[in-house]
């Protein structure tokens, strides 16, 4: 058995229930592709932005080994292994391997994988024998009609489903992922994007429906306008604070996001040592 809640409240930069933590995390960008279409979605390759979905380069999972022991001695206050992208963590074998990896050469970090839940239910039993610590699932509705906006669609067992029909199936993975693996002991932390028009007035029913499910803590992410979203507005942090209130009856809410990249190495919000660490193999824009 891994950490408890209660443990990763304090040792997990991104679980810390009050006051913002000061502990760090490595983020590995070994995960490239991905099996939905988030409207809001911009992958890029780039050294200069600071959001998720943006990395320097992409790793192997041998390669993640050298990064960890190269970022533990720069930054002592690392606690967590990550993997958050720039992908989704299951639609590539990758992000486990790695985790395999790393719970052999650095069995007291903390393992972290972040997915948006489409191959949870298909993934369960793996995601607990490889022994993840705690896992984030992004649900940014619960509702089909919602998701919709949010998501174009879902390439799902070599089968694409669009709109609706694709968001049903999304949403239902992702409960019954969360609860399969909530069951297993994992501590599960939800993000949601919040996005001013769309599921702004959602966010309650996502935070009922995900703690019911077996989650612990939730994490509101305010959107960055860009792609077919690109036309929103980004949250007031007046909508933030509001739609935090809504989850609040429901579920513990983390209030320090800070929207990282896929590559970030450190302490969140403090100096990233990512650039010094990731070799700049592929760089364009
Ligand atoms: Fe992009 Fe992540 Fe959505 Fe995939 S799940 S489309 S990587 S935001
Ligand atoms: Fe933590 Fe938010 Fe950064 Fe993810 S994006 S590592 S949840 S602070």
């Amino acid at each position: 058995m891994g950490f408890s809640y209660d443990e990763l409240t304090v040792k997990h930069p991104c679980f810390a229930k009050g006051k913002k933590g000061n502990t760090g995390r490595i983020h590995l960008p070994t995960s490239p592709g991905c099996n939905i279409e988030c409207r809001f979605c911009d992958r890029q390759i780039n050294d200069f932005e600071r959001r998720p979905g943006v990395t320097s380069t992409i790793i192997t999972p041998e390669e993640a080994i050298d990064i960890i022991r190269r970022s533990l001695e720069m930054c002592q206050a690392i606690t967590v292994v990550g993997i958050a992208g720039p992908g989704d963590t299951l639609a590539t074998p990758y992000a486990l391997e790695t985790f395999r990896l790393v719970k052999r050469e650095f069995p007291q970090l903390i393992k972290c994988m972040s997915t948006n839940g489409l191959l949870l239910p298909d993934k369960a039993e793996e995601i607990i024998e490889v022994g993840i610590d705690s896992l984030t699932v992004t649900v940014n509705g619960v509702d089909p009609e919602i998701e919709a906006k949010l998501n174009g669609g879902i390439t799902y067992h070599g089968k694409y489903y669009g709109g609706v029909e694709g968001a049903k199936i999304l949403i239902a993975n992702q409960l019954e992922g969360i609860r399969r693996i909530a069951s297993a002991g994992i501590t599960i932390k939800v993000n949601t994007v919040l996005v001013p028009g769309i599921n702004e007035h959602h966010i309650g029913e996502v935070a009922r429906a995900v703690r019911e499910a077996g989650a612990s803590i939730y994490n509101i992410i305010p959107l960055v306008p860009q792609h077919e979203l690109a036309h929103c507005q980004a949250p007031t942090c007046q909508q933030t604070d509001s739609a935090r209130q809504q989850a609040e009856p429901y579920i513990d809410v983390f209030r320090h996001c800070q929207r990282c990249r896929a590559d970030a190495i450190g302490v969140p919000g403090g100096e990233d040592f990512g650039d010094k660490i990731y070799l700049k193999r592929i760089s364009h824009k």
